[in-house]
């Protein structure tokens, strides 16, 4: 079992500097029982060191982003090849244009693209150009998809498709919340009810098109070209939230791999290639009503900075090589079989949704397929389980959530260890 005191140590001195402990409450260990955070000292390829000097396989993947390992020499190139040029200048980057042709070329529904600096950004500013092409105030959502922590998306459900949103975080005011409406994910008569409820009021629908936020969630068939169909009628843009999923299942968006075309997306996380990053584009009319063509406005100082295009460039290149997902798929489906045969050997009542490289274990035996059923599984359970894992060398999200991410630096190898320490968990903790 792994020794972790000095990352308590440090922790202990974080609690008096940093609130909580941590930048990010989701790094906290709060709902999986309340230790200290284990503090990172270095990552290489599929793994982390803390500063205890343990050594864990990484499926954290840093929430997402790290699709090729810790420190790829060909972005760390980039990144030093590029600094050694400047680190930002506030002006227009040969570089940015080869970036955005190169995300235009994977996502063609992106017409014109803007680069920002996170997630949370791109969607904020998605719904502001959605609201100001169609002048109408509304959005709808779909429950327990995550979309950042811009006032407009954290709101709560009412208590059905027809009720306004209420806030879900202290200093969200009840206005902004009431310009929200919360459906089920998979329910397309919900959103059908909204949507003859609140009509001319609707500016957009956003969706995470495979979810990433309650655990990997798919859409049922039909039910994204049902949003589109749906949002259209009612003359209302389509928002694809691809923070998570553009560039994780396929090179390209979900939406490239689905089959099915938004108005407007969304994107962050592997486009920068573990730098700070967010993009969001989409039809040229609709694009056309951003600053300085048009009256909605968004800008940004670290725009397009120079770094985060280096490290997105060498990244997209590094995942265009033929092979790369086939390869993704392939561990993906031996860590999911092999922990599948654990789950039966062991009678341990859990399931499992992957796709690709990227799955989450349910602790419960029902298939998940909509934010309730994430919600009922047992956090206990995983709580157990996460705590087993980080004592022994596998480092995943601490709530039961989130997914497991696959990089291009694991290895066959890896997934066995990471099997067998499952084991020992199962067989010691359980
Ligand atoms: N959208 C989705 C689907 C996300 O998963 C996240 C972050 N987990 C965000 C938006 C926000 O991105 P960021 O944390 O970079 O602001």
């Amino acid at each position: 079992m792994y020794n972790h005191d000095k990352s308590k140590e440090l922790q202990s001195k974080a609690d008096d500097v940093i609130l909580g402990g941590v930048n990010s409450p989701s790094r906290s260990y709060k709902a999986v029982g309340g230790g200290a955070p284990v503090v990172i000292n270095r990552g290489e390829g599929a793994y982390l060191y803390d500063v205890d000097d343990n050594r864990y396989i990484d499926y954290l993947a840093a929430y997402g982003p790290v699709i090729t390992g810790h420190s790829h020499p060909r972005i760390h190139e980039a990144i030093v090849e590029q600094s050694s040029r400047g680190i930002l200048y506030g002006a227009p980057t040969a570089l940015e244009i080869q970036f955005a042709e190169k995300i235009k070329a994977a996502v063609p529904s992106l017409e014109r693209v803007r680069f920002v600096n996170s997630g949370t950004e791109a969607v904020m500013t998605t719904i502001r150009v959605a609201r100001g092409y169609t002048k109408r105030n509304k959005i709808i959502k779909f429950e327990g998809c995550y979309h950042g922590h811009s006032d407009l998306v954290l709101v709560a459900a009412g208590s059905g498709p027809s009720q306004l949103g209420t806030p879900d975080s202290a200093g969200v005011p009840k206005g902004v919340a009431e310009d929200v409406i919360t459906v089920p994910f998979n329910d397309i008569d919900s959103l059908k009810e909204a949507i003859s409820h609140f009509g001319d009021e609707i500016a957009a629908v956003l969706v995470e098109p495979i979810v990433g936020n309650f655990g990997i969630v798919e859409p049922h068939e039909g039910f994204l070209e049902a949003v589109n169909e749906v949002a259209h009628e009612n003359n209302s843009l389509v928002i694809y939230d691809e923070v998570i999923t553009a560039f994780r299942f396929s090179y390209g968006g979900a939406q490239n791999m689905l089959g099915v075309t938004p108005d407007l997306t969304a994107m962050g996380k592997i486009i920068g290639g573990g730098t700070p990053i967010g993009a969001y584009g989409g039809r040229l009319d609709i694009m056309e009503g951003v600053a300085p063509l048009g009256p909605t406005y968004q800008a940004g100082t670290m725009a397009g900075n120079p770094l985060s295009m280096a490290a997105g460039i060498a990244c997209l290149e590094i995942l265009e090589k033929p092979g790369v997902y086939q390869e993704l798929e392939r561990l993906g489906k031996m860590l999911e079989d092999g922990l599948l045969k654990l789950i039966k050997q062991y009678n341990i009542k859990a399931n499992i949704n992957r796709l690709v490289g990227a799955l989450t274990i349910y602790f419960t035996d029902e298939k998940v397929d909509n934010y309730k059923l994430a919600e009922a599984t047992d956090g206990e359970a995983f709580s157990k389980f996460f705590n087993g894992l980080i004592n022994r060398g596998v480092m995943i999200a601490p709530s039961k959530y989130e997914a497991w991410f696959l990089t291009t630096e694991h290895t066959a190898e890896d997934i066995e260890e990471t099997l067998n320490i499952v084991e020992d968990v199962f067989k010691n903790d359980f």
